[in-house]
């Protein structure tokens, strides 16, 4: 009964999730190695028949959506790179050198105590550095990322010092590809610490909430003061005689009482020179849990969205580009063949697996979130347990395990499976149950309401939207392939 100019059921095998209408006839699918397709909707009729256009075959198998005698080696192969970040061992190393802060942020999980603490119970001391070393050089990863945070993590300096050195002698025989980042609240940085970062190749990242009536809400010191104007004139100083040391992208903790004037948020950013903005709702850990400061995601969502739709509206008028984090890290996954190194939206997650978390004690937790709920996810201590001793742990990847999608029936039937980025230790933290739970979990509707949204502008109008990827350039053949850039390139 066949014809040539079909191709029947018994030639390939479906390697794709349900389709999701972005358009009156645009169908998209998502492969099950990240790659994506636009249908119409008689191709995507078609997927549920006997047989289909030879030419929607020939589309399908190339992009791997199907898999076929022809293609089957290189879906595989294909597979395996998506989950290269996933499977290649711990990347992301996050360091806690002190957990002395001279800010006291209402919104804080970081069990912060005083500048003036005793500093052997707050500072990471040399023979857990030495450990924490030890540690992250076990992991078969060819690139170590060393995190540093605190409390404040400029003020153990010393420790960082040390640490630095300590990593390079030991890196002189075994070479890793390292790197170093900071992140800080900038208001005790001095001249010869920012030195030290720019000498050693250290990127810094900073909190910045906005405006100063916004910052001030919630950005405070222990005796209560706004660190605004701190941090401004740093920031205004260090970009001066330490170019490009310095983060173009702040961290913008964002909570019911400040979502409001989200778009006012992005105007600030931009003129004062920022090309990103990294949107993150307030979590209920630490002290915004002791404080109540509860957040609707509904709320969130609908500020959040209509923030993109400003910052998408912005980029038609203004050269250059201006991004949000996660929109450009759902990009990358979208146009890149590696899913992301973005270890809190992964599926699964990046839980030990992409990161781990070394507290200033060495305790071992799995995600940065833990840290204010160390008693129900811990690993256990660096001075203790090995990396290879963890990896054979069942336990060790509780988390890593809940977040996976395909363990629900429902993410088994969901269009976004490949690009959701679920939390059980936020899902734990709002409801005492560690399981992410379909169409309940704030980062399910977080990842359904983006990708809607992304789909929809890529299907409208993509240049404005793709000018939020840093690097656009890098991506613009890939974009013709999706036939993506058609529109602005015609
Ligand atoms: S958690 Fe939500 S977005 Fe993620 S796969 Fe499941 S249904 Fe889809």
């Amino acid at each position: 009964m066949k014809v040539d100019t079909y191709r029947y059921l018994d030639e390939w095998i479906p390697n794709y999730y349900p389709a999701r209408k972005v358009s009156e006839d645009k169908y998209i699918r998502i492969s099950r190695v990240g790659t994506i397709t636009f249908l119409t909707r008689s191709e995507n009729v078609q997927l549920h028949e006997v047989f289909m256009d030879k030419e929607l075959y020939d589309r399908l198998e190339a992009s791997g959506h199907i898999i076929t005698a022809k293609n089957s080696d290189q879906v595989m192969n294909n597979l395996q790179t998506w989950y290269q970040r996933t499977f290649g061992g711990t990347e992301l190393h996050i360091v806690v050198l002190t957990r002395r802060c001279n800010l006291n942020c209402t919104y804080c999980h970081m069990n912060p105590v005083a500048p003036s603490a005793e500093l052997e119970s707050s500072d990471m001391q040399p023979h857990i550095q030495d450990a924490v070393i030890d540690f992250a050089f076990s992991s078969p990863s060819k690139s170590i990322i060393f995190e540093f945070q605190g409390g404040e993590a400029f003020l153990n300096f010393p420790g960082m010092m040390s640490f630095v050195e300590k990593v390079k002698n030991k890196n002189i025989n075994i070479r890793k590809n390292i790197e170093f980042a900071v992140t800080t609240n900038l208001t005790v940085i001095t001249d010869k610490q920012m030195q030290f970062c720019s000498d050693n190749g250290i990127r810094v990242s900073f909190s910045l909430n906005g405006s100063e009536a916004i910052h001030n809400r919630s950005r405070i010191t222990r005796q209560g003061y706004g660190s605004f104007d701190a941090v401004m004139k740093k920031i205004k100083y260090l970009r001066n005689e330490f170019p490009g040391v310095l983060s173009s992208s702040p961290l913008c903790v964002v909570s019911k009482d400040t979502a409001p004037y989200l778009k006012a948020t992005i105007d600030f950013f931009h003129e004062h020179g920022f090309k990103q903005i990294a949107i993150i709702p307030l979590n209920p850990l630490g002290h915004a849990r002791k404080n109540n400061l509860s957040f609707d995601i509904h709320d969130f969502l609908r500020h959040y969205i209509d923030a993109l739709n400003y910052i998408y509206e912005k980029n038609k008028t203004t050269n250059g580009y201006f991004s949000e984090r996660i929109v450009s890290v759902l990009l990358m996954k979208i146009l890149c063949k590696v899913d992301t190194s973005f270890v809190d939206w992964r599926n699964p997650c990046g839980n030990f697996g992409g990161a781990v978390v070394y507290d200033y004690d060495g305790e071992l937790l799995p995600a940065d979130e833990a840290r204010s709920l160390r008693h129900e996810f811990s690993l256990g201590n660096v001075m203790e347990r090995t990396y290879f001793d963890l990896i054979q742990d069942r336990n060790t990847f509780r988390t890593m395990n809940l977040s996976f999608r395909d363990r629900d029936s429902e993410c088994r039937e969901c269009p976004f499976n490949p690009y959701c980025g679920v939390s059980p230790i936020l899902n734990y933290a709002r409801t005492g149950d560690a399981t992410p739970k379909p169409n309940e979990s704030e980062e399910c509707l977080k990842t359904i309401a983006v990708l809607d949204w992304i789909f929809k502008k890529l299907v409208e109008d993509p240049l404005p939207l793709l000018q939020m990827l840093p690097e656009l350039n890098k991506f613009k053949e890939f974009s013709k392939q999706l036939h993506l850039m058609e529109v602005t390139t015609a």
